[in-house]
C-alpha cells in the first residue's frame, strides 16, 4: 500500500497518510494533523530519492527502481 506524504500550507508541517481514504484521484486533501486545516499539498520527495534523482547516466537504470529490488 503506497504511502503519500503530504505539506502543510499553513503551518509547514508534513505527514504521511495511506492512499487508502482518497483513493487514486486523490481529489480530497487530508486534514493536517498538526493545526486541523485542510491546505495540504502531495509530495513526492520520498519516491524520487529513492530513484536517484536526474539519473540520466545512472548505470542500473533499467528496472533499478523500486519495484522489487530484493532478488
Ligand atoms: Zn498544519
Amino acid at each position: 500500500m503506497p504511502i503519500f506524504e503530504y505539506r502543510c500550507r499553513s503551518c509547514g508541517s508534513t505527514f504521511e497518510q495511506f492512499s487508502a481514504g482518497g483513493g487514486a484521484g486523490g481529489t480530497a486533501s487530508p486534514a493536517c494533523p498538526a493545526c486541523g486545516k485542510s491546505g495540504t499539498e502531495k509530495v513526492f520527495s520520498v519516491f524520487s530519492s529513492h530513484c536517484g534523482s536526474s539519473g540520466s547516466a545512472s548505470p542500473a537504470s533499467s528496472g533499478g527502481c523500486g519495484s522489487g529490488g530484493f532478488s
